[in-house]
């Protein structure tokens, strides 16, 4: 009877691993298709500063839609583009639509607004990955300053050595680069000493767990070492007033989330709240 049932469990897993294995199988054949087309949209996240509600600037974030698959989310789709060697082509198509978009506008009337752009792992560690930002920037006429990289924990600490290379010229140009989902990985705090880098973005789920002594005391000492080694604290996810004045009053830099503004089509950006003022809890 326990090899009946055993046989049958085995049947289900099989048949399961394989919907997954084609689901997986489909997105990366539409995501090559998709990206090909240009159908992939991109969609604009205010960044603000804390202490005055004045927006600092936007981060894009991607979204797809399939005729057949629905909606689908970039936490699916960008780590499926990783493993298939679509992870360049997706930045570029990002960045230059990006970039695009901040020479020609609509803009808000801020000077000195910046467009930060998520790098996939791998692209950042290829050397011509820094050419390929130069002439990007040269070809639309735009300083280095308008535009930030995010790039995730797990790129700066594989110390692969194109990494530094890359993030040295970068900085030369005058491009800021922060380190994504903050403390969410495997880091460890040394790194941050040899690192060039100029943001850190604290994970949700830090501001998630503010409402506790424990959380804000998580919360100060991530702010503490960010500021000893002198980078911009970023706090991403804000949903509650609680939430921002709280971060304000810890001394954090810059924050983002629905609190402020979802995510909206590029083309929509200079409609966003600003200044944002929070309402008082
Ligand atoms: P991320 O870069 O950490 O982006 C933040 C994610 O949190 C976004 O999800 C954003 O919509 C969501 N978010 C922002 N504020 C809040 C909030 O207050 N509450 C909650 N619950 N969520 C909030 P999204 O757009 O689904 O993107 C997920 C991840 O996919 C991103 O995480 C980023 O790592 C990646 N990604 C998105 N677009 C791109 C892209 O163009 N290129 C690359 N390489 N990665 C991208
Ligand atoms: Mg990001
Ligand atoms: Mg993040
Ligand atoms: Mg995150």
């Amino acid at each position: 009877r326990d090899a009946k049932r055993q046989k049958r469990s085995l049947v289900v897993f099989d048949s399961e691993f394989h919907q997954e294995l084609q689901r997986r199988l489909d997105i990366e054949q539409k995501l090559k298709a998709a990206l090909h087309e240009g159908l992939l949209s991109l969609y604009l996240q205010p960044k603000y500063h804390l202490p005055d509600g004045q927006l600092s600037g936007f981060e894009v974030l991607l979204r797809w839609h399939d005729d057949q698959l629905g909606w689908i989310s970039p936490g699916e789709f960008i780590p499926i583009a990783e493993s298939s060697a679509l992870g360049e082509s997706l930045d570029r198509y990002v960045l230059s639509r990006a970039l695009d978009y901040l020479a020609t506008g609509p803009w808000p009337d801020i000077p000195e607004l910046y467009v930060a752009v998520n790098i996939t792992a791998e692209h950042f560690a290829q050397p011509q990955f820094a050419d390929f930002i130069d002439a990007e920037l040269a070809k639309r006429d735009l300083p280095g300053q308008r535009l930030h990289l995010e790039i995730t924990e797990g790129v700066v600490m594989k110390r692969v050595p194109g990494v530094a290379d890359n993030l040295k010229r970068l900085r030369e140009r005058g491009l800021q680069v922060a380190i994504d989902d903050f403390g969410s990985g495997y880091s460890s705090l040394s790194y941050l000493k040899n690192l060039m880098v100029d943001e850190l973005k604290i994970d949700k789920q830090f501001v998630d767990a503010i409402h506790t002594a424990q959380g804000i005391t998580v919360m100060d000492s991530i702010i503490r070492i960010g500021r000893a080694f002198g980078l911009r604290i970023t706090a991403e996810g804000i949903e509650t007033p609680e939430q921002w004045h709280q971060l304000r009053m810890l001394g954090c830099d810059v924050g983002q989330g629905f609190l402020m503004q979802r995510p909206v089509p590029i083309d929509q950006a200079a409609t966003v709240p600003s200044p944002f003022q929070p309402p008082y809890s």
